[in-house]
């Protein structure tokens, strides 16, 4: 059956780049893109960094303006979808109403890990997630003097960035024993580590929040695991994010952390698809099944599922890429480094100028730049090889130079891959 309707539940980053790329593909059917957030589809990576910091304002957030979607007729539907009658074919809203699809993209996304702890429901205790979320956190940045955030995450992370950079005095706890400790390698995290101790910001790791006390029914202070207190008037939390997976799973679509999909990002109803952070999808390496929080993978992912809407059909392969910005320093991460044996320092840490080359088993499997986009771009390319013959004896022989080994070895044919390895930003605590 040709498809002359698309319903997209989710009007953020992978919702709106499938809207967008159906009607560049060419597609001239209906288009509804159901979002529960108001306004129009915006980014959410400068929510926890320049917009946080006030140096640009909500229209550099948007993805488009409103003309953009009745010119394209792109029809916004601000509602919440509760139900998906798979029979049917038909999307429930919370209203009553619904929409009828021929095929369904699920762009639900993810949401913020709770804080465990008593306290949690105090005024001044606040997550990151939306740009409600970031408007609430910027008007308290204003007056707190002291901040404790909770998780060494990238999100935790570029939010002490901005809070210490803004004047407040900046307390980080961290369980694990290094910054961002599943997404990037022991050496990238020591660059951060150092970075942030230098901006004020202190970082305790191996410490956990064991409660949070109030005082008049707002945050006063906090208590370690160890007991100590630290004073409080801002508490943000960054430990981790959840697929949102309760709309497929009462539909009866199979969830495994996320709802599941093959490599052509197709659930397991073929009427219905699932991309970006709510998806989790076989790395074309490995096999395994992986999810992704990053602006790549949703608007590939994007790309991709529209591809084949309009009849070009092909298996989701891409290497994985991401960025995190704090304060100076850029970090650029091209592939996964999780499970890594072996790492090569390029350039210099301490110049906060450097790349990390991440292999396992002798394969390079993820490249960490920092303030160097361009061995970030070449990363990609070399990662994008079949085999990216590079080992790490070579990366290691003094005066390498990824630029000139890239123009030396440019034989092998040129395949996507994706190295194994777990979601992005995992919970850090
Ligand atoms: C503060 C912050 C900073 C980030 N920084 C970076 C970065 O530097 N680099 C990077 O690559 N990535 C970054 N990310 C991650 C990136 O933004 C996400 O991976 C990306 O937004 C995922 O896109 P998505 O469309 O899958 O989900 P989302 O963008 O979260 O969109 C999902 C949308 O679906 C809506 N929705 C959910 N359920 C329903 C329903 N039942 N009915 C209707 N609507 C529904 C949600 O409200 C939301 O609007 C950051 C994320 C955050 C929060």
């Amino acid at each position: 059956m040709s498809v002359q309707s698309v319903g997209i539940i989710g009007a953020g980053q992978a919702g709106f780049q499938t809207a967008a790329s159906l009607r560049q593909d060419g597609f001239d059917g209906q288009i509804a893109l159901i979002g529960d957030e108001p306004g129009v589809p915006y980014q959410r990576p400068p929510l926890s960094k320049a917009y946080l910091l006030g140096k640009i304002g909500l229209e550099a957030l948007r993805l488009r303006r409103e003309v953009y979607f009745a010119a394209h007729r792109i029809e916004l539907v601000h509602e919440r979808a509760v139900a998906i009658d798979r029979a049917n074919r038909r999307v429930r809203l919370k209203s009553g109403s619904s929409v009828g699809y021929d095929h369904l993209v699920l762009a639900v996304g993810a949401h913020n890990r709770a804080l465990p702890v008593p306290g949690a429901n105090l005024d001044g205790v606040l997550g990151l997630r939306t740009l409600a979320d970031a408007d609430e956190l910027a008007v308290r940045l204003k007056h707190a003097r002291d901040v404790v955030v909770v998780g060494a995450g990238f999100i935790g992370l570029e939010f002490a960035a901005v809070a210490s950079a803004l004047g407040a005095s900046v307390h980080v706890l961290e369980l694990a024993d290094r910054p961002m400790p599943r997404a990037v390698s022991v050496e990238t995290s020591r660059v951060f580590a150092r970075a942030h101790e230098a901006w004020g910001v202190r970082l305790d790791f191996g410490q956990a929040l064991a409660r949070i006390h109030g005082r008049d029914g707002a945050v006063d202070h906090v208590e370690t695991t160890d007991g100590r207190r630290l004073p409080a008037e801002l508490v943000d939390f960054g430990i981790g994010v959840l697929p949102n997976v309760s709309l497929a799973s009462e539909a009866g679509l199979d969830i495994e952390n996320g709802i599941r999909v093959g490599s052509n990002l197709l659930t397991s109803d073929l009427a219905i698809s699932a991309i970006g952070g709510c998806a989790s999808f076989p790395n074309s390496h490995s096999g395994e099944l992986i999810r992704l929080e990053s602006v790549q993978n949703a608007t590939d992912q994007a790309r991709a599922v529209s591809a084949r809407i309009v009849g070009k059909p092909g298996p989701y392969i891409a290497v994985p890429w991401f960025w995190t910005e704090q304060r100076d320093l850029k970090l650029q991460m091209a592939g996964l480094s999780s499970g890594y044996d072996t790492a090569v320092t390029l350039g210099s840490p301490e110049a906060r100028s450097t790349s990390v080359l991440c292999f396992r088993a002798g394969r390079l499997v993820a490249v960490e730049s920092v303030n160097s986009p361009i061995d970030h771009m070449i990363a990609r390319r070399v990662l994008a090889r079949p085999t990216p013959a590079l080992s790490p004896i070579d990366a290691a022989a003094p005066g390498f130079d990824l630029k000139a080994w890239e123009a030396a070895s440019k034989t092998a044919p040129r395949r996507p891959a994706i190295p194994s390895g777990a979601e992005l930003m995992e919970p850090t605590q």
